[in-house]
């Protein structure tokens, strides 16, 4: 029983330029299809769909086969994903999740204080236990989701080191600590 197969693990500095597209649906080619174009047109690199990206990126799911996880831990987008070892450290998310948090989380909650002020004027600690809880309980449960759009997003468009002619400083992997010391 001494199983030793080396073909069945890929040198890790090859592994950020494996893409495998088998699981991209060819059938969900739709009206978005200029949209779907990706960045990858341009470049002669497969398409990848971007709505269905993003769709799985919302869910944390693995923006390639739809079956791994993206995130390792609450926001930390894992490395490679576990099932199609496919590389999504590439992601450069930044504070992009926490904008559009903000954003949609504003757009809900300061209307919803207006209308409550003006239709009933209950007294301000009233005011903070409705809408404190619900600000945070937002902001907490839409930055999982939010990060994931973004990273899938960035992956159908072949942005920054998702893109295989990217530079090697931005196509390293940070999680083996290659990239900072690339950069001084
Ligand atoms: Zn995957």
């Amino acid at each position: 029983m001494n199983r030793q197969d080396p073909s069945q693990e890929p040198p890790s500095s090859d592994r950020s330029r494996v893409y495998p597209t088998s699981a991209l649906d060819e059938g969900s080619k739709s009206a978005t299809a200029d949209f779907d174009c990706g960045g990858g047109k341009e470049a002669g690199l497969p398409a990848r769909p971007a709505w269905q990206s993003i769709r799985r990126g919302l869910f944390g799911r693995c923006p390639n086969c739809d079956r791994g996880r993206m995130f390792r831990a609450f926001l930390k987008v894992a490395g490679h994903c576990a099932v199609c070892s496919e590389a999504l450290h590439h992601h450069r998310a930044d504070d992009a999740p926490a904008y559009f948090v903000i954003l949609i989380v504003g757009h809900v909650v300061v209307p919803l204080a207006l209308v409550v002020e003006v239709a009933y004027m209950p007294p301000y600690w009233l005011h903070a236990v409705l809408w404190l809880p619900l600000t945070i309980g937002l902001a907490v449960g839409l930055l999982q989701p939010i990060k994931g759009a973004i990273v899938g997003w960035q992956w159908a468009n072949y942005m920054h080191g998702f893109d295989p002619n990217a530079p090697d400083d931005t196509a390293a992997d940070p999680m083996e600590g290659s990239w900072r010391k690339s950069k001084n």
